[in-house]
Formats: C-alpha cells, structure tokens, sequence
C-alpha cells in the first residue's frame, strides 16, 4: 500500500525561515537569487517547479543569469547517456564562476542524483558542487540547504527504503507557465523495461489519491489554467496501489467532469496497459484532447520480448485500430528506440513498417544508450553507432514524409488552437492544436494563452500555418 504523507510544513518551515536569514544576509539586503534549470522530461519539470516553490518560501527570487545567482541548482535526466554527459559538462563549466563568486552555492538534483555511480563522481571529481540529492528527497529541501549554510559541508542525499514508496503531498509550487500546468498523477516505474534506468531513480510505481488530484486540477481549472497535462511513467496503471483502487479511465472522467474552458493532456500511456475503457472516456469526453502519446518502442516482436514490454506488434495494433475507429480524428504519437542490443537491420524494418501503417502524427525517436544497471546493459551490442545512426535517418526521413502528408491533410480544416507564444523569426503567434501540431498565423499578442479557433491555409513540412476565424464565422 503506497504511504501518502502531508509535507511537514512545520518542521520544513523552521529549516526555511533559517536560510531566508542566512541568504538575506549573504545577499546583503537585497532579494537573493535562484537559477534553476530542468533537463529531461515533464516529470522533472513539476518536480522543478516544487524546488522553485520552495526556494520561493525561502525568500528567493529567480535569474537566468549565471553571473547573478547565489545559487544555482541543475534538477538532471539519467535517461540517456548524452543528457548526463551535457549535465557533467555543463557542471564542469561552473567551476569558474564559482572561482569569481565563492559564496555561490551549487545544486545537483533529479534522477541522475539518484545513482551512487554518479553521486561518486561528483564527490570525488566537482569538489565545488556544495548540495547532491536525488528525486525521493526533494521534500527535505530546505533542511538539506540549511545543513549546507550553516555547517558549511558537502551535502549528499538520497532516498531510504521507504522514500522511494512514498508520497509527499502539499509541497509548494511555482509554476512556470501562467495557462499550462503539469498534474503528476502517479510516481514511479515497476515495469523494467530493460534497457530503462528510470524504475532505479524513480522508484516504485505509487498514485495519488484521486481526491488530492482532482483538488488540485479544480484549483488550475478555477486560476484560469487552459491545458492541464497529467503526468506519470505509465499512467494506465493509475489507482492499483490505491485503498480503493480505481483506474485511469475513471480518473479521467471524473476530471473531465469539472466545467470550464481547458483541454487535458496526458503522458505516459503503455500499450500493455492502456484499454479500451480509456479510448472510450477520451472519445465521449468534453475536454480530453484527441490525442494519444502510446510509445511502442519496436515493431519487431523478438526486439519488443528482449525490451520486457509484455506486448506484441499484433496488440498493439489493434488498441491502435480501435482509437482510430472510436475517435477517428485522433492524433498518434509515440517513442522509439533504434538499434537496441541485437536488434538486426530487418528487425528495424519492422519498426519502419509499424510507423507506416499508423501514420504517426510525430515521433520521439532515440538511438539506444546503455544505462548502468540495467538488464539490456550486458547484452551484446554488436551493430556500430554509425550504422545505428543510418537506420536513425532512414526512419526520420519516412516519418517527415508521413508528417508532411498529414500536415498538408489538414489544409482548409478548422481547429481550435491555444496559443502559446509569438514566433520571434516570423513574428506570428503560434499554438498547438488539439491533436497537438503546431500552427502559426497573424494575431495579437493580447491572444497568447487563449484558444482561438483558427483555418488551416497551408503545411510547410509538420507546420501548420492558418487564419484566425473571427468569433461569428
Ligand atoms: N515511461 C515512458 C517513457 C519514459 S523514458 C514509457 O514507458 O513510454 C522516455 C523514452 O526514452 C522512452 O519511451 C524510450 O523511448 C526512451 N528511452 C528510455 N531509455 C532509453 C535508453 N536506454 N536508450 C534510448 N532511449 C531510451
Ligand atoms: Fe522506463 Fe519502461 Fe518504466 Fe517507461 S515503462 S519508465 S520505458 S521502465
């Protein structure tokens, strides 16, 4: 049984009014400042915001500036060999500015955190790194910072058997966007797929009550938020854990009950998980978009068995059919690995083919990383990067063509699209549909955040452009 826990406030406060002093002092007078940057995904995003709604309590304003900081804090992605070495070169740079500015203090948080082999390297090869606390920990925050200010010793932390089942409620936020905002649903991966190092540095897969969510989702909903995305590893198995134990589906209906004008998002759904419940509750809803992010990883059974997936291509086709029959306007996107250990180039083919039968929207496609640990770590590996990187354009250069075909698809269709920002190159507003492409067309800037039904007039490869279609038309 998951163990859902209120942050405690209390104790955290007293941690927190002490560093407010010390950093009030250490800025003399003036409003210290917070530079913190999130690499990886959504997940580490609302975990980001949690630090920043912290170091907010604690009197800190927030700079992009890394001249301008008194502290900076990298929240940091294990998930692929390249995200973690830019992190060590980009933690390696701020030796300098530490040189200039001694009293900076220097963060390193998030999943890469979480793996001793890292925690190690950082201990023995950036003695300047002052604070090192991985994704089970970020309640204890202010404590850790304070240890860190006032004994003036390296700090390193992570989670203990029980943080990592745990779930912290009522932690404060900052919220980067003002109309778009991350729910996390549920924490944690039980799947191991084996090649994926998150189930080590997330922990076990637990959910949060539905009433603590929907509290929150009712308190976006009424500050005006317009896209709500739902967050979890696989949040089709939403609700097993729980007391009471209810699944995605009706999580997702009692959501999109709420009145107001909002659209929801969610990320991530398995195949093996995911029903033909959930299809229907987007289908019937009011406010779920028709789009559905199904990562399948491979299209080659052999290759999808050697993942640990616990499905087949045959499967995974038919949850696709029946979203396409019951929702035909749906948007598909998906993730995909290319030249996991063993995988031969007919194997690839297989996954080529899959993307052409589906006709994905787009795609997030990565060439396989060995991640210390896991199982797909120790197996052969025999095709050479370069070769891999040949299969990766092969499948990029298909996926445009199909992108492109169904951009130019869309051409004279009406959508409604929230706008989310003004292209500095072209000057235009642009915002993404429902199904979640983006278009951009001539407007106000007074629009951004506003859903505007807008024509589509052309497609330039998977960009839309289109008009602004005044209210009464
Ligand atoms: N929980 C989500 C995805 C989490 S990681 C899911 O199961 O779909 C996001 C994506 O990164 C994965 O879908 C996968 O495509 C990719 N990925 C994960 N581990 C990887 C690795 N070791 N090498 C390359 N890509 C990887
Ligand atoms: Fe990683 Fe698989 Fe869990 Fe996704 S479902 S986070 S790919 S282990």
């Amino acid at each position: 049984m998951t163990n859902q826990k209120p942050w405690d406030r209390q104790e955290q406060a007293r941690y927190m009014a002490d560093v407010a002093q010390i950093m009030q002092v250490r800025a003399r007078g003036e409003m210290p400042l917070a530079l913190v940057r999130t690499y990886g995904c959504q997940q580490n995003v609302a975990d980001g915001e949690k630090i920043k709604g912290m170091l907010e309590k604690m009197g800190f304003g927030f700079t992009e500036e890394e001249d301008q900081a008194d502290l900076i804090l990298f929240n940091t992605c294990a998930v692929r060999e390249h995200a973690e070495d830019r992190i060590y070169g980009n933690v390696g740079a701020l030796k300098n500015i530490k040189r200039r500015n001694p009293s900076l203090i220097i963060a390193l948080c998030g999943c890469m955190m979480e793996q001793e082999h890292v925690a190690e390297r950082i201990r023995k090869s950036f003695p300047f790194v002052n604070l090192v606390f991985g994704t089970h920990v970020i309640h204890r925050f202010p404590q850790m910072l304070r240890e860190v200010l006032v004994d003036s010793h390296r700090v390193f932390e992570r989670g203990d058997d029980s943080e990592d089942k745990t779930i912290i409620e009522g932690l404060p936020v900052h919220r980067d966007g003002n109309f778009r905002a991350w729910l996390t649903v549920m924490y944690g991966c039980d799947n191991f797929c084996s090649y994926c190092v998150v189930p080590y540095v997330r922990g076990r897969e637990r959910s949060r009550e539905p009433e603590a969510i929907e509290r929150e989702f009712r308190e976006l909903v009424a500050a005006g938020y317009k896209e709500i995305t739902l967050l979890g590893q696989n949040v089709n198995s939403y609700g097993k854990g729980l007391e009471n134990p209810i699944s995605f589906a009706e999580l997702l209906r009692r959501l999109d009950a709420v009145e107001g004008d909002y659209r929801i998002r969610f990320m991530t759904s398995h195949p093996k998980d995911a029903t033909r419940e959930m299809i229907d509750v987007i289908a019937g809803s009011r406010h779920i978009s028709h789009h559905l992010h199904l990562p399948f990883q491979s299209g080659n059974d052999r290759v999808l068995k050697e993942m640990n997936r616990k499905y087949d291509r045959a499967k995974y086709l038919e949850l696709i059919s029946y979203c396409k029959e019951k929702i035909p306007d749906v948007s598909l996107t998906s993730d995909i690995i290319v030249g996991f250990p063993g995988e031969t180039y007919e194997e690839f083919r297989d996954t080529v083919s899959l993307i052409e039968e589906v006709e994905f929207t787009s795609l997030f496609t990565f060439i396989y990383s060995p991640r210390v640990g896991t199982v797909a770590a120790k197996m052969p590996d025999p095709i050479p990067y370069e070769e891999k990187s040949r299969w990766f354009s092969e499948l990029l250069q298909v996926q445009e063509e199909i992108a492109a075909r169904r951009c130019t698809g869309m051409v004279g269709n009406e959508e409604r699209v929230l706008v989310e920002e003004v292209n500095p190159k072209t000057g235009l507003l642009a915002g993404r549909t429902d199904g979640s492409i983006i278009v951009e067309f001539p407007g106000d800037l007074s629009l951004i955040g506003q859903f505007v039904n807008v024509r589509v007039t052309a497609a330039r490869n998977w960009i839309l452009r289109g008009e602004q279609i005044s209210p009464k038309e």
